[in-house]
């Protein structure tokens, strides 16, 4: 199979065809109708094997995932997704890995009505970078500038269910199968939290997808909008999976894990009442202040040691058992 048969095989047509695009997969560029008065969000993502994903991840994993972490990244300026190019670096043509890879990847694209347009085939190690499109209204983007000291802190779903999920491929936490399947599925199938986004847009300060861990994202938004935060150990959203999941102090984990791909966001005050169905809860987790700099309190308001990345958190655990 040549590469023309294999983008024929596996990519052109497949997945939604919309009306604003004229020309899709098969000429030198694809052509492209962008509503009138939106702006345009653009972002692109790269996925390597064995550091955006573990090697042993199926492919119909790594195709959601592909798509998904750049759909977050369009729900965090609150646009509407529309358009993707997909440029696959593949070690050689393995066919049930590229239907698996497709399934993966048109079954999220089909949810948001999102078409691929184009993209590029060539070989070498494995690595996905996807670009992704879409629409938003200039004076109702979210952007992580906004946030106005008297601000709420909140986030969408939960946190660190991700982070637990990686332990156990790595080895380092055990967990009953319908806990693990639930910790597996937050790191392997993220959901990009697109109606959330949409909802919020107009209404949020600042806005930002978690993907390197709450307190690394937060400190992205603190420094763009010249603020500080608060936040309530007690307050982060945590599952019933990782509650059950037996990992050490699991707000550490929610606090400073990777790769949840929920939405941060500050509203200012009673915001939070009038906004529309987010399609996942949404919780209050502290608040912006003057002072910069990122400070996480106890119920009771005293200063709690910042969280470790949740990487090493696991570093330690695993110095602990081999000392035992
Ligand atoms: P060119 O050499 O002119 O860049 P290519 O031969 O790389 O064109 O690609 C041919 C067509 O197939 C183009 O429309 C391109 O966008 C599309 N394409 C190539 N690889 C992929 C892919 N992995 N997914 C989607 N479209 C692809
Ligand atoms: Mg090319």
């Amino acid at each position: 199979m040549n590469e023309f048969d294999l983008i024929r095989r596996y990519f052109a047509g497949q997945g939604p065809q919309r009306d604003d695009v004229p020309l899709g997969i098969g000429d030198d560029a694809a052509l492209l109708a962008a509503p009138a008065g939106q702006m345009l969000a653009t972002t692109v993502d790269t996925l390597q094997a064995g550091v955006h994903f573990p090697l042993d991840t199926s492919a119909d994993d790594i195709g959601h995932k592909a798509l998904a972490v750049n759909l977050s990244d369009l729900a965090a300026m609150g646009a509407t997704p529309a358009w993707v190019t997909l440029a696959l670096s593949l070690p050689a043509v393995d066919e049930a890995w590229l239907a698996a890879f497709a399934r993966g990847f048109f079954d999220l694209a089909r949810q948001y009505d999102v078409q691929l347009v184009g993209g590029d085939t060539t070989r070498g190690p494995l690595s996905i970078t996807v670009q992704a499109q879409g629409f938003v209204p200039q004076a109702e983007a979210l952007t992580r500038a906004g946030a106005q000291v008297g601000d709420g802190v909140f986030v969408t779903g939960t946190l660190g269910d991700a982070g637990a999920g990686l332990a156990i491929v790595q080895g380092l936490l055990r967990a009953e199968d319908a806990v693990r399947d639930n910790l597996l599925a937050r790191l392997n199938r993220p959901e990009p939290r697109i109606a959330a986004g949409l909802a919020l847009r107009g209404v949020a300060t600042a806005a930002i997808d978690v993907s390197d861990g709450l307190g690394q994202d937060l400190g992205h938004i603190l420094s763009a909008s010249g603020v500080g935060a608060e936040l309530q150990v007690d307050g982060l959203p945590l599952s019933p999976a990782l509650r059950a999941s037996g990992v050490d102090s699991p707000w550490r984990l929610a606090a400073s894990a990777g790769d949840d791909y929920e939405l941060c966001v500050t509203l200012p005050p009673g915001a939070e009442r009038t906004l529309h169905d987010l399609g996942c809860p949404l919780t209050r987790i502290g608040r912006i202040v003057t002072e910069p700099g990122l400070r996480w309190r106890d119920a009771e308001g005293r200063d709690v040691d910042a969280p470790l990345r949740g990487y090493d958190h696991f570093a330690e655990r695993r110095h602990e058992d081999s000392k035992s």
